[in-house]
């Protein structure tokens, strides 16, 4: 099967030749020729997939079809939950449409919203972007979404998670009812499947691996040892073994701060990225990871979702995730593009209890391995064990609990609790949570 047998033009099969594709991945294979028949898309695909070709190709060959010869109205929207994402996807439609004539734009918050007014004022036909800053603009009438025909939801399980399904619906309220719709999501909660019945008209199911599964190649490495002891065994294993290029996990951003510093300080090149680091800092961060400029990327849960960095072999989770399903997305950085790939666990005696819950996702033992020199002492109880033996946590609210802990935005919509965003642009804007990525 090649690009061309899917249906698609000279033009963008000549792009993706250019950036080295040889052949459709699985998920391009099977939502292309539907995306190019107009269905709508339920598509369970994680990052690594090639999910972004797998809806950008088709979707800017629909309005290179239909494109009105004088006029240039916004008919296609991408939204994505992260800053990160968003230029990431839009890096891509850029390449993808070189040969086509199709203005592409890019919108998110934490940067200056005057360039991004003038670019849509000057006509574009594809916009990817992060919702608060897009209903900001919205607002501020330097967008429209009256001539939609396509939306695309990109990570949808991230969005709903950092509470932007409200920011999605109003989005959604202005633009025309008969619209195609496309939905990607790593994960498929019930909330998921009840935002894409809201959205979708019989959209075709697109799966690419078993939910939650996690790429084969990565192979899952647990060391035990205790909690102060981390930062000192983390600088052994990035100098023992000589790695270049690792992602670490920490579970909040000061923690995340806190282990650059001391990188840092022992001679290991690294960067935060976390929502609490300016835009040009997450940029700059990103930029000189993936260019081998620096040798390790410290980030939290969902700053770092989503973010396109191949072939990265090692992701360290210096703190196991509290939400076991946070595990699959984290080492869904590592192992990618068919390549192997080594996530490492550090976990110390409060954490047992996530590794199990991980475990049991992943229907799979985690093998632990102890260091001599770091041989674990601590006797501390497992961190839910504790809580739940003060009554305060139950299952339910330890998922919410877990969002809000991984130090960047909180789960399950808790920003709207005594503090509902007005609709009018100034109210929207200072009623929004502080905290959110957008
Ligand atoms: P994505 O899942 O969209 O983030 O894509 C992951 C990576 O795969 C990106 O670096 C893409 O450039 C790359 N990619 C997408 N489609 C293909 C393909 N058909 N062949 C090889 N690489 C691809």
């Amino acid at each position: 099967m090649t690009f061309k047998d899917l249906g698609l033009s000279q033009a963008l099969v000549k792009a993706v030749e250019e950036k080295g594709y040889t052949k459709p991945s699985p998920i391009q294979e099977k939502a292309i020729p539907h995306i190019l028949e107009g269905k709508d898309i339920l598509a369970s695909a994680q990052t690594g997939t090639g999910k972004t070709a797998g809806f950008t190709l088709p979707v800017l060959q629909r309005l290179a079809e239909t494109k009105h010869p004088k006029y240039r109205p916004l008919r296609a929207l991408v939204l994505t939950p992260t800053r990160e994402l968003a230029a990431q996807v839009h890096d891509n439609v850029r390449e993808y449409s070189k040969y086509v004539d199709i203005k592409s734009a890019v919108v998110f918050g934490g940067v200056n919203a005057k360039p991004q007014i003038a670019t849509l004022r000057s006509g574009v036909d594809i916009l990817v972007a992060t919702p608060g800053r897009l209903l900001d603009l919205h607002d501020q009438k330097a967008v429209s979404f009256k001539r939609i025909d396509v939306l695309i939801l990109d990570e949808a399980d991230r969005m709903l998670d950092m509470g932007f399904v409200r920011d999605i619906n109003k989005i959604i309220s202005f633009m025309p009812t008969k619209r195609q719709n496309l939905m990607f999501s790593a994960t498929f909660s019930k909330d998921i499947k009840k935002l894409a019945e809201g959205i979708l008209r019989n959209p075709v199911s697109v799966e690419t691996a078993p939910q939650n599964s996690t790429a084969k190649k990565v192979t899952h490495k647990v060391y035990k040892v205790d909690k102060k002891k981390k930062t000192e065994f983390t600088i052994k294993l990035i100098k023992d073994n000589n790695w270049k290029q690792i992602l670490i996990f920490t579970r909040t951003k000061h923690g995340a701060n806190k282990l650059t510093e001391k990188l840092i300080k022992s001679g290991i090149s690294a960067a935060a990225i976390h929502g609490n680091k300016s835009q040009g800092a997450r940029t700059k961060a990103l930029k000189n990871f993936k260019d081998n400029s620096i040798k390790v990327l410290v980030a939290t849960d969902i700053a770092a979702r989503g973010l396109d960095i191949p072939l990265l072999p090692h992701v360290v989770n210096y703190e196991l995730p509290n939400v076991p399903e946070d595990y699959v997305h984290r080492i869904g950085r590592t192992g990618r593009a068919g390549a192997a790939g080594e996530a490492i666990s550090l976990v110390c005696s409060e954490e047992v209890e996530y590794q199990n819950e991980i475990e049991k996702l992943l229907k799979e033992k985690l093998k632990s391995t102890i260091v001599e020199g770091f041989e674990p002492t601590d006797t501390a109880p497992p961190k839910r064990a504790a809580t739940q033996s003060k009554g305060s946590f139950g299952k339910k609210k330890r998922s919410s609990k877990g969002g809000s802990s991984n130090g960047n935005t909180p789960k399950r919509k808790p920003h709207f609790k005594g503090n509902k965003p007005s609709t009018s642009g100034r109210g929207r804007s200072s009623g929004a949570p502080k905290k959110r990525h957008d």
